[in-house]
């Protein structure tokens, strides 16, 4: 594990001497002292980052930046069991899941290589003009620095979502991961090294969001922020970047619906629905965590949840057949079970769960979690709780289904399930959210635009959306 951070193709002590301490949830043991970076150790990696740019940087081809972005991913893939452990170990996520975190996180970096290649061609367009005395240009140019503040329910997946398009585009940048998952974020270093990255293209300074993200947001030197956490803190960096007019993206958080209409296969719609909610420990922002089932539907769909969900093992997430690790962190473990406490203490109706496991003494643990017919006004039913807490409710006709659905200042993800090709289209179209998922919940391609509305976010990542938040648009018109 490293102790130290990534600065200009350097491993660097913190500025200050400080470490801030990591643990594993399952065992609620410390498991590491990472580096703490302060504002020095930013001015550090911004001045890096700022002159890789203006250096040899800018004159790489897409065809140069696709190399090296294949190495990543060939780097990652090699470390790929190694990697997935320690995010086991950082987040407590169950070992297949953290598998699957670091494969799409090599999809990532190939994906992004591909679309790198793409850019050499694209990079001057001709555009109409309609006076032909004058002829127009559109060229396409990477952003500067970038600044990558990430959260820790993926830990290295958040970054790969940043890093490999910033690279494909051409950009530089300064990644500051969560202080709740460092260790994978840090060895994302060793990979630069391995594949001899250009110093102070890619920088990356642990610590705490007080003393190392704001200066990162705040820095003059910076171009770009690209922040994926909660709604307040995205408020504060969005009115940060505001003091220098900073390019700024925000991937924030959710309570996304999952409507059930009555002709809906109610297995495949339990099985959707657990995924949803269960998936990562609930700790996940497109969570389908407000259910809205068909009245006519609803006591067989809460029979068959309860059945189910009682079935999950839960575990550490190293042991075999686990399927809920435990929650990251003492603080957020606290703040889950306030919200089932709230729940319990105002009379919802718990259908299943709502304690921690008897069978395990240590670690931040919680039962998969559901309360019914939670009303509208509920904090259970409009705020993100971020764990595995589903709350239900029931509507008698679409009209009402979709109100319910849309009643939420988020717009993240939203799931419907009908087996009526046209009541599901309609429905998706009224749907006030980024991503809309039909007959299903969840899967996440590198392709397609991921991303929120209202307090969801602003801006897209992914596919072609990911790569244009690191690329200026610059028309060069020429009288003729
Ligand atoms: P958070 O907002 O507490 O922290 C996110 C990051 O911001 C961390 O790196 C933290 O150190 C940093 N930070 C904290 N205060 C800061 C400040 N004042 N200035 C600059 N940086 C600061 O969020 P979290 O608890 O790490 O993550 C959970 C949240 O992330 C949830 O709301 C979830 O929905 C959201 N999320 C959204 C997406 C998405 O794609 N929309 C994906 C994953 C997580």
């Amino acid at each position: 594990m490293q102790d130290k951070l990534y600065i200009n193709g350097e491993w660097v002590t913190p500025d200050l001497g400080q470490t801030f301490p990591v643990f594993d949830p399952a065992s609620e043991a410390q498991v590491h002292a990472a580096p703490a970076g302060s504002e020095e150790d930013i001015n550090h990696a911004v001045s890096a980052a700022r002159q890789a740019f203006e250096g040899s940087w800018r004159q790489t081809t897409g065809k140069d930046r696709a190399a090296l972005l294949s190495a990543m991913a060939d780097e990652l893939e090699h470390r790929l069991e190694e990697l997935a452990r320690l995010e086991v170990l950082d987040n407590g996520k169950p070992l297949p899941e953290a598998v699957w975190d670091i494969e799409d996180t090599v999809g990532v970096f190939r994906y992004y290589a591909e679309l790198a290649v793409g850019l050499d061609d694209q990079r001057t367009t001709e555009v109409a003009l309609p006076d032909p005395r004058f002829r127009s240009v559109v060229r396409r140019e990477p952003v500067g620095v970038a600044g990558h503040i990430i959260p820790w329910n993926f830990p290295l997946l958040m970054a790969a979502w940043k890093v490999a398009p910033a690279i494909a585009a051409g950009a530089t940048m300064v990644l500051k991961p969560s202080e709740l998952t460092p260790l994978t974020a840090l060895e994302l270093g060793k990979v630069a090294d391995a594949v001899e990255l250009p110093p102070g293209v890619l920088n990356i300074v642990t610590g705490l969001g007080k003393t190392a993200g704001a200066p990162l947001s705040q820095h003059p030197g910076v171009d770009k922020i690209a922040f994926t956490g909660s709604v307040p803190t995205g408020a504060g960096i969005m009115s940060a970047c505001s003091r220098s007019i900073k390019n700024v993206s925000l991937e924030l958080g959710g309570k996304s619906a999952f409507i059930i209409y009555d002709d809906a296969d109610i297995d495949a719609a339990v099985e959707w629905i657990l995924f949803g909610i269960f998936w990562n420990q609930g700790e996940v922002c497109s969570a389908t965590s407000r259910l809205i089932i068909h009245e006519a539907i609803a006591d067989r769909v809460h029979d068959r949840l309860k059945e189910e969900a009682r079935k999950i093992t839960i575990g550490h997430g190293m042991d075999e057949g686990v399927l809920l690790g435990p929650l990251v962190s003492v603080g957020q473990y606290e703040k889950v079970l306030n919200y089932i406490e709230h729940g319990k203490r105002s009379g919802l109706s718990l259908l299943t769960g709502g304690q921690r496991p008897e069978h395990l003494e240590k670690g931040y643990f919680l039962e998969p979690t559901i309360f019914t017919d939670v009303p509208e006004t509920s904090s259970l039913w409009q705020e993100e709780i971020f764990g595995p807490v589903l709350c239900t409710r029931t509507f008698r006709d679409e009209r009402e289904a979709i109100r319910l659905a849309n009643n939420t200042p988020y717009g993240l993800a939203a799931a419907v399930m009908s087996q009526d090709p046209e009541r599901c289209t309609r429905t998706a179209n009224a749907l006030r959210a980024g991503i809309v998922w039909v007959n299903c919940s969840q899967p996440t391609f590198t392709e397609a635009p991921w991303g929120g509305m209202g307090h969801s976010g602003i801006g897209r990542e992914l596919g072609q959306w990911g790569l244009n938040n690191y690329l200026e648009t610059k028309q060069i018109t020429e009288y003729t």
